[in-house]
């Protein structure tokens, strides 16, 4: 069986990409390989941290790595948290202080303007260099309180477009079919096609 590396130390991210790829191809994670240290995303966009988890780890490991970059764009905070949702709090920040966090700047927004968006990009990145990428996105609006108890980061604050569930009060399947990650790796299995 091929294995692909998930370039991602998130236990939410990896849980969402097993349910999507895990039936597909054998699946690795960083926690089967602890000499592979921090890398640091410090790109300007989802897509160029995406590249440099995939290619750092597939050369690392030898193995053609999967990484995910994504966040939250947020048109009342023009675009932000952006590429810095996952440390919009600070650097070590939990979920729950980073929603915090969001929920006080959107204080006084009205709710017509609590426009959001997820977006993903998927960067399948080989030991010989080369690398493909992928993209999705998932708009919505932010709520005032958080709902639900699934999923992981901004998840009880995001009211996805057509639903009248946040994606923390959706069941795994449904977030996968809408989410910007689902739809990113719907789009990346013609690149994995070439390994598997
Ligand atoms: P990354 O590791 O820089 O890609 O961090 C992504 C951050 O964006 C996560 O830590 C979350 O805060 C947020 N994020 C990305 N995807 C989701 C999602 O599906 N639900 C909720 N929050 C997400």
């Amino acid at each position: 069986m091929t294995y692909l590396v998930v370039a991602t130390k998130n236990p939410g991210k990896l849980r969402e990409i097993r349910e999507i790829l895990g039936s597909v191809v054998g699946l690795l994670s960083l926690a089967d390989f602890p000499g592979v240290g921090d890398i640091v995303e410090d790109g300007r966009t989802f897509e160029a941290n995406a590249i440099k988890k995939a290619l750092a780890v597939a050369y690392h490991t030898g193995h053609v790595s999967l990484a995910d970059d994504s966040g939250l764009e947020v048109d009342a905070l023009d675009g932000t948290p952006g590429v810095y949702s996952a440390r919009f709090a600070g650097e070590r920040a939990t979920d729950e202080q980073n929603n915090r966090k969001l929920l006080r700047l959107l204080e006084n927004i009205p709710d017509e303007q609590r426009t959001a968006r997820f977006r993903c990009v998927i960067a399948v990145g080989a030991p010989d260099g080369s690398v493909q990428t992928a993209q999705g996105a998932a708009e919505g609006r932010i709520l005032r309180d958080p709902r639900g108890t699934g999923g992981f980061g901004y998840d009880p604050l995001f009211l996805v477009s057509g639903e009248r569930r946040t994606f923390a009060e959706l069941p795994p399947e449904e977030k996968n079919r809408l989410s910007h990650r689902g739809k990113a790796l719907q789009s990346a299995f013609p690149l994995l096609s070439r390994f598997i």
